[in-house]
């Protein structure tokens, strides 16, 4: 399999939990069901966590997706109807 050259090693990359060392170089990724056993150079299958020199590194660490501005609790006890007042607001 090609080695990726998708590592950018940096103070920001943040060392992955949830894994352990193998004897053969590879880590073990047990995150999430897919258990991935990862060779040096590669990431597993969600491609966001990635084997570099025998240690697994997230490279999605500190790069949320998405940012929900008010908590969940909050739309449970009328939020949605504050943030859909908000919005109308800014619409007018
Ligand atoms: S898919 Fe990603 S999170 Fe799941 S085991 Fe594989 S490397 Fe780990």
């Amino acid at each position: 399999m090609a080695e990726l050259n998708v590592l950018q090693v940096s103070p920001e990359l943040h060392e992955a939990q949830w894994w352990e060392a193998e004897p053969n170089g590879k880590v073990h990724c047990y995150l999430c069901p897919r258990h991935c056993h990862i060779g040096r150079g590669q990431a597993g299958f969600c491609f966001i966590r990635t084997n570099h020199d025998g240690k697994l590194y997230s490279l999605g660490y500190g790069a949320p997706a998405a940012l929900q501005p008010f908590p969940a609790r909050s739309m449970r006890s009328g939020g949605l109807r504050k943030l859909r007042r908000l919005r109308m607001e800014r619409a007018s």
